[in-house]
């Protein structure tokens, strides 16, 4: 452990490993979860570089679960490098279901309203992504203003307001103006407007025809003022870690677990693959957090 630039020798009979995922090391981004992961933003703290990780493997860990996936969300597009203490969360931007996105060739490219925000923003950080650029602007219109979350209401925005279609799209800047005015023009011919629009459920109320519809909750864009967000990547945790077994007792390659090393929380693999349900991040530290610490309690005194 080091101290003050110092490093001195701890002896314990039993260890917990909980130092986060490797989100905030950028090569390893790029190693483990692909091309332009460097390119994101991180959205916690810098620590969280999976030098534990790599300890851990070093002494024979097994390595376990969905390496080269993430939770990663839209995110600010000037937001700095690392997490903010003073801004908190509140770089992401998560009421897209209400609006539609484009990307830098004005194209859309994703569905919006293909689920609950909840099911659905922790995998749309890689969608935006890998878009040109790695950027995207969501758009809304004043019709919906009243329902988006508070994070839009935050000073550390770059955002973009207009009176028209046009002269928003004439604002956005690294974007093809032209063509995603042609889009969301596309895209409000193409909504139902005979079903009804309510957040509450899945209203089906999507667009028809388009190469990319819109399943719930399509609105067409034609009330002023219309707004513009710019948004990035902001990736949260990694979903590659160590093994462990129901008691969070950290498993080696040789599959026994190894003495006195336990393991609770980002660090750990196999809790996420793909996706992620809103709140279930804390819930896993919550849960193999207590089963860690005691069990490593239970070996440290027994
Ligand atoms: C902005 C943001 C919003 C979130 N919102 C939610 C939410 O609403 N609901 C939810 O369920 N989850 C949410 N999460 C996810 C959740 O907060 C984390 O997954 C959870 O806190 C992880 O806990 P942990 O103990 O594994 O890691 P952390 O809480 O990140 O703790 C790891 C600690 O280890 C330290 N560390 C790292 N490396 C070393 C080292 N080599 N030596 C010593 N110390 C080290 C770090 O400094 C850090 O203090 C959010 C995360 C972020 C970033």
């Amino acid at each position: 452990m080091k101290r003050k630039g110092k490093t001195t020798q701890v002896k314990s009979r039993a260890v917990v490993l909980a130092a986060g995922g490797f989100q905030a090391n950028p090569e390893w981004r790029a190693r483990y979860l692909g091309p332009n992961w460097e390119l994101a933003k991180v959205r916690g703290t810098r620590f969280n570089t999976g030098d534990v990780i790599r300890m851990a493997l070093e002494v024979g860990a097994a390595p376990t679960g969905n390496w080269s996936g993430c939770h990663a969300v839209a995110w600010e597009r000037n937001a700095p490098e690392f997490g903010d203490l003073a801004v908190g969360d509140q770089f992401q931007k998560h009421s897209y279901p209400w609006g539609v996105y484009v990307n830098a060739l004005g194209r859309r490219f994703v569905d919006e309203g293909a689920d609950f925000r909840n099911y659905t923003y922790a995998k749309y950080g890689r969608v935006i992504l890998s878009q040109p650029g790695q950027f995207a602007w969501q758009i809304f219109d004043a019709k919906v203003k009243a329902q988006l979350r508070d994070e839009y209401k935050i000073r550390q925005v770059t955002k973009h307001t207009a009176d028209s279609l046009e002269e928003l799209c004439g604002k956005l800047e690294d974007t093809d103006g032209e063509t995603a005015l042609r889009e969301v023009r596309e895209y409000n011919a193409a909504v139902r407007t005979d079903v009804p629009f309510n957040p509450n459920v899945k209203d089906g109320r999507r667009t028809e025809g388009l190469a990319i519809n819109k399943s719930n909750w399509a609105n067409t864009l034609d009330t002023p003022p219309f707004e513009a967000y710019a948004v990035t990547c902001g990736i949260t945790f990694t979903f590659g870690g160590l093994k462990i077994n129901t008691d969070a007792q950290v498993m080696s390659t040789d599959g026994v677990p190894i003495p006195g090393l336990y393991a609770a929380g980002e660090l750990v693999g196999g809790i996420f693959w793909f996706n992620y349900p809103g709140g279930s991040g804390l819930t896993n530290g919550s849960v193999f957090g207590r089963i860690a610490g005691a069990s490593a309690a239970k070996a440290a005194t027994g």
